[in-house]
């Protein structure tokens, strides 16, 4: 079966006369004794579903959790004491502050890397325990080079881990680019209607898998099966989402690029984007998330980067059918000045990050189109 017949089929109970034809919403924290399941922070029904269906896009097994960040924990918690990590400077801010907050405590040692050098990657990963990778990254949307990272990691004995949450299996599988382990945040792409938390570790190697399913159970942080109910009504229209999605934000980028207002538009399907070639090598689409700069050049001058804020913010604001917010992958546009949060370093005052929903590309333009033309 190819992925989007996979993504409909998977995780539905075993036919027959009379079988539901959807997983079971499981409600039970516990089981009878004698059988594979004993208690409900070690399995659920209704979870398993949802992880054969992640584990047959990814071409791995899968473990769900909670969330995108009690994944990420699980990964990482179980690295040895003092672990040098490497990891991009402008990963998902969650997982740079849960690196930070554990390297406060002697936990782990991160080691800071540009995703897009990757000799400096592979530099880094020297000794380490762990390389840590996003691609495309967030919010500049940089492309990073998978295949060579991971080969290059492999060689010197360190296992990688790929945030695949921008992608999703649909346009990216890390296990076939030499991950060794992909993580998700459900939260987003996967469930697509914005509205339940989860997340998802994936896994060829069993190592992996019990170390993840180990604290899963250890730290409780399990999906409730209504969550995994939610998830796996959703991912069944992923295909049909993501194509309309990334249909919008190909239309949108080249739009934005050509707006008198719009100083830079990151996104890696425009072909003079500095990841396109990568990304077509690596990727089968270029995704749904964009983002573009508003108001003056940053130029290291604050007056500069007060008034690029400004002008995001006004920009933001003054949209009526994308909504203003954080977050990403939902059926609807969301669109904020990603600066707002004062994190991301590496993230100009003026840049707007773009979640394109499944809407109609020509309400989104005029919306957009209104909003900035208050800046001419
Ligand atoms: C949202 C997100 C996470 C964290 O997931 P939660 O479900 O919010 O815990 C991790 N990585 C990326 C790339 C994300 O966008």
């Amino acid at each position: 079966m190819r992925l989007p017949t996979v993504l409909v089929h998977a995780g539905r109970p075993a036919p027959g006369p009379g079988a539901p034809v959807n997983a079971v919403l499981s409600v039970s924290s516990t089981y009878r004794s004698g059988g594979t399941r004993a208690y409900g922070r070690d399995s659920n029904v209704t979870w398993e579903a949802l992880e054969n269906v992640v584990g047959a896009l990814e071409g791995g097994e899968a473990v769900a959790f909670a969330s995108g960040m009690a994944a990420i924990a699980a990964v990482i918690e179980s690295l040895p004491p003092g672990a040098p990590v490497v990891v991009p400077g402008d990963s998902y801010n969650g997982t740079r502050h849960f690196l930070d907050d554990l390297a406060s405590r002697g936990r782990v040692a991160p080691r800071l890397v540009d995703a897009c050098d990757t000799p400096a990657v592979l530099a880094a990963c020297e000794g380490a325990s762990l390389l840590w990778m996003e691609s495309p990254t967030n919010p500049l949307l940089r492309i990073a080079d998978l295949r060579a990272i991971c080969a290059g990691a492999r060689e010197r004995g360190v296992a990688s881990v790929v945030d695949n949450t921008f992608s999703t299996p649909l346009l990216q599988r890390p296990l076939e680019l030499g991950a060794d382990v992909v993580v998700h945040s459900a939260t987003k792409y996967l469930s697509g209607h914005s509205d339940v938390l989860g997340g998802v570790v994936v896994s060829r190697d069993s190592s992996w898998l019990d170390a993840a399913r180990l604290r899963r159970s250890l730290h409780g942080a399990v999906l409730g099966s209504f969550e995994a109910f939610l998830i796996l009504r959703g991912i069944r229209t992923l295909d049909v989402r993501l194509a309309r999605a990334q249909g919008n934000a190909m239309e949108l980028a080249r739009r934005l690029t050509a707006h008198p207002c719009v100083r830079r538009v990151r996104y890696p399907g425009l072909p003079d984007d500095a990841g396109h070639l990568l990304a077509g090598s690596q990727m089968e689409g270029f995704g749904a998330m964009l983002s573009f700069e508003v108001g003056p050049p940053d130029d290291g001058e604050p007056a500069a980067g007060e008034a690029a804020a400004a002008a995001a913010e006004r920009v933001c604001a003054a949209i009526r059918i994308a909504t203003d917010a954080t977050s990403l992958g939902g059926v609807e546009t969301l669109m904020e000045r990603r600066k707002r949060w004062g994190w991301e370093d590496l993230t100009p005052p003026g840049l707007i990050r773009v979640s394109v929903g499944i809407e109609d590309v020509e309400d989104l333009w005029e919306d957009l189109d209104e909003a900035l033309s208050l800046l001419a």
